[in-house]
């Protein structure tokens, strides 16, 4: 589809793209979700191949609908023009890639700092899913302060030579690249030696090593780099700033785990709120109704915060601090509504039936999907325990306070007497 950006209106954008849908959803799809009949629509869905699916969506450019579209992905449309995209494929349920870290860090991240060879290489395989990504940041030394990580690159001609341990790498076992940050000068202060790259996770030197989860998944690895050669032409920004680009990543990350895409407080997985309101909409315990009413109000708060940050992408301006607030309040939030969730299921929520609690095999990679309509105690149990990693990654409940603090309430920084130091001079343990 072209779509003339500067021209096109919102009632146009819709329409082309239930026309679109129309033309690529199996036959029957966008009549079973206007008629509510779920279970047509479940069938389907399972039917679907989705790949294919994937692929067929990032080429037309609704995958990442803000992209500009001469790179093979996207449709250059401002964040306000994509919304009336993005409204008609959640109301049909237009399943979307799995590929979350590569499309809203990665691919916003090149757009922002790549060169021409970077965005023609890259974008279109993280649009169409077929190039999964994942973020190479978190070291066993270095979590909330990053800046302060030991992996190292060293120049050889027109090569780095890389070495060293990242930790808590959510997808690096079906990565095909990986943001990685990596210290280029060890004699400057840690914000100013650093650059970034993106690494072929299939390189030679390249070892990734799953890490099993509390809910029996391994969805995240720990990843070593012994002497791995990337070239110069996958440098990400210019040499020494490696911080600036990373905080770009850093940006979309929160947009990414605050739920903004939905707007609502879907974004970082287990029971959804109107599914509990509909599974309990008998519950008769004061206690409870009053848990689901506070949880309906929670759930208001984000939507209005994302659509006020919504607002302020429209109008141009890049994710900011506010992406902090809707993280903060979303990681806490969420935690609350699996728990009350659990709380509801009774004992149903400590004993299932069926399949154990891990995702097998294929199923990591359709996850997000997979979890999306499915209510049974066994999902609501994974969603609770899942819901604990909500205000540690991307940064904790902690860190975002203090980033609101700082950024946001203009409150002193906080002492870090690290700061100014060498980074070589710079007490570590070993
Ligand atoms: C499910 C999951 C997926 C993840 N995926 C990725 C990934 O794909 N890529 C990646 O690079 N990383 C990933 N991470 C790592 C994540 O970003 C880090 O765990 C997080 O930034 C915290 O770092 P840390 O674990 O080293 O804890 P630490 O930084 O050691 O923090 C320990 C405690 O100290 C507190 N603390 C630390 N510094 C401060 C401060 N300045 N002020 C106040 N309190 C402070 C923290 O809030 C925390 O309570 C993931 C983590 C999880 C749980």
């Amino acid at each position: 589809m072209a779509v003339d950006a500067p021209e096109v209106t919102a009632e146009q954008l819709r329409d082309q793209t239930l026309a679109w849908l129309h033309e690529q959803l199996p036959p029957g799809w966008i009549e079973a979700i206007d008629s509510d009949d779920r279970e047509r629509w479940g069938e389907m869905r399972a039917a679907i191949d989705y790949d294919d699916w994937c692929t067929r969506l990032g080429e037309a450019g609704y995958a990442t609908p803000t992209w500009p579209q001469e790179y093979g992905a996207g449709l250059s449309l401002t964040p306000g023009q994509a919304k009336h995209v993005n409204d008609v494929l959640n109301h049909y349920k237009a399943p979307r890639p799995f590929n979350i870290i590569g499309i809203g860090m990665g691919g916003p991240t090149i757009i922002t700092w790549g060169t021409e060879e970077q965005k023609h290489k890259f974008l279109r395989g993280l649009a169409t899913n077929e190039e999964i990504w994942c973020q190479l940041f978190s070291e066993p030394g270095a979590g909330s302060d990053v800046a302060g990580l030991s992996t190292r690159a060293v120049r050889d001609g027109d090569e780095w030579i890389v070495t060293g341990q990242k930790v808590w790498t959510t997808v690096a076992h079906i990565a095909r690249y990986g943001m990685l940050v990596a210290r280029t000068n060890p004699d400057v202060p840690k914000h100013k030696g650093l650059s970034y790259f993106v690494l072929d996770m299939q390189a030679p030197g390249v070892d990734v090593r799953p890490l099993v989860q509390i809910t029996g998944d391994a969805e995240f690895n720990e990843v070593f780099m012994e002497e791995v050669r990337i070239p110069d032409s996958m440098r990400v920004g210019p040499e020494g700033e490696g911080w600036r680009v990373a905080v770009t990543t850093l940006m979309n990350e929160r947009v990414a785990l605050s739920g903004a895409g939905s707007l609502g407080g879907e974004a970082v997985g287990g029971s959804a709120l109107d599914r509990l309101l509909t599974r309990h909409a008998d519950v008769t315990d004061p206690r409870m109704r009053q848990r689901l009413a506070q949880a309906y109000i929670e759930n208001r708060l984000i939507r209005l915060n994302n659509q006020r940050a919504a607002d302020r992408r429209k109008s141009g301006a890049e994710a900011g601090p506010e992406g902090s607030i809707t993280k903060l309040m979303q990681a806490e939030y969420n935690q609350r509504l699996q728990k009350l969730a659990i709380d509801l299921e009774g004992a149903r929520g400590m004993a299932w039936e069926g399949r154990e609690l891990r995702l097998a095999g294929t199923e990591e990679r359709g996850m997000a999907w997979m979890t999306a309509e499915s209510d049974a105690s066994r999902d609501i149990a994974r969603g609770f325990l899942r819901a604990q990693a909500n205000t540690i990654e991307g940064g904790t409940s902690n860190v975002m306070r203090n980033i609101l603090g700082e950024r946001v309430l203009g409150l002193p920084k906080e002492p870090d007497s690290s700061r100014e130091l060498p980074w070589k001079d710079v007490p570590r343990s070993a």
